[in-house]
Order: C-alpha cells, then structure tokens, then sequence
C-alpha cells in the first residue's frame, strides 16, 4: 500500500481514492501506469498514515508534506487532522499542504475551515472553471452546481485560519480565455491564482 510518494522535495500522502468530483482530466480515469500504484486495495488508518509519515520524515528531509491524490483527501478530514497534530508536535517537522476540491464544507455539511486553524499551512483549492456551469461539465460534481460556489466558499472561509490559501487551474485542461476569467474570480475572492502542469495527481 503506498501511503506517502514523492513529488519534487515534497512529501506526498494518499488517504483516499474516493472523491466528490468526477474530472474528465483526472488520473483515476486517465492512469497509465505512472500512478497506478496508487490506487489503495483499502484506506490507511489514521495510525498508518502517521506512521507512513513519521518514518519518511526519518529518512530525507523534505520541503513540505502535502495531503492530495489519488482521491480527495478532505473525505479523510478527521484523519488528517489526527496525524497533523502529531506531526505539529515536532517544530522541526515540514509544513503541511492540502491539495483539494474544497468540497469540505459541503461534505461534511458545516464550516470546518476552523478546524484547520495551526494543523495545515496551507490550502490549495482546484477551481478547475471559470463558473459553475462549467465546472459541472469538466468536474461532473456529486454536489451540482452547489459545488462551485461551495468550493469558493471553503477557500474564502479557509483564509481566516489557514496562512496560505490558493485556487488552481490545470493550463493544459482550460483555454486561455477561461484562465483569465479565473484570475478575475479569484481576485473578486482576494485569493491568489496558481496556474500549474498536468502532473497526474490531483
Ligand atoms: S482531479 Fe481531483 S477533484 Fe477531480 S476527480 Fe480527480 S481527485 Fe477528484
């Protein structure tokens, strides 16, 4: 089962290859092989997700720790929050990133952006879309439309506990009109945008 990977000098975590989305784009549907080792036969416990972690951190030292793919990972919240804790313990451990949908909120059917508040150092929130509309049509959300204004709504919310938040784009899934309508969203929010490369994980 592999819990922790390695992208760049970051420490990469897989809980979960569930998600709320569907994205045409998405390495569960597109896996040729790079990733596939990825897919879990079962989720890890929240105790083996630390220990994945805690035993990579003994090895190399990395940049940051990044919760992401397979899946979406905020599915796992509590989880991740329990290891983050551990990890935060020790000051010297890196900081810690969520790569997600920003479905949380609507997930779990409240706010949880306070739980987050000294555990996770930055949020990066895939937008994906210029409008919600859109977005339905790429991302295929369990959620519909709500989805989209949610996911904006958890990245809004998240700035009040998190230091670092940002919304994302994938270049190669979006024209370049639609990038700019998003720099424009994004601004409207005071979120930075992130326009990053395919790399097969979410
Ligand atoms: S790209 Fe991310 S949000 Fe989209 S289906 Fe895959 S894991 Fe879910």
């Amino acid at each position: 089962m592999t819990v922790t990977y390695e992208v760049g000098d970051g420490l990469y975590v897989n809980v979960t290859n569930r998600c709320t989305n569907s994205c045409d784009f998405c390495v569960r549907s597109v896996a040729d092989g790079t990733y596939g080792e990825l897919w879990l036969e079962r989720e890890p416990s929240k105790e083996e997700i630390l220990s994945a972690l805690t035993e990579a951190l003994t090895k190399k030292n990395y940049k940051e720790i990044v919760f992401c793919g397979y899946g979406e990972p905020t599915i796992r919240l509590d989880d991740i929050l329990f290891a983050c804790k551990k990890l935060k313990e020790n000051p010297q451990n890196p900081k810690i990133r969520i790569n997600t949908n920003g479905h949380a909120n609507l997930i779990f059917g409240k706010d949880v952006t306070p739980l987050l508040a000294g555990l996770i150092d930055c949020v990066s929130v895939s937008l994906n879309a210029p409008d919600a509309e859109e977005y339905c049509r790429v991302c295929h959300p369990q959620f519909g439309k709500e989805a989209f204004t949610g996911l904006l709504d958890f990245a809004a919310k998240a700035k009040e506990y998190v230091p670092s938040v940002m919304l994302s784009v994938v270049s190669d899934s979006i024209p370049d009109s639609d990038i700019e309508k998003c720099k424009r969203l994004a601004n409207e929010y005071g979120i930075t945008l992130k326009i990053r490369e395919y790399i097969k994980n979410n």
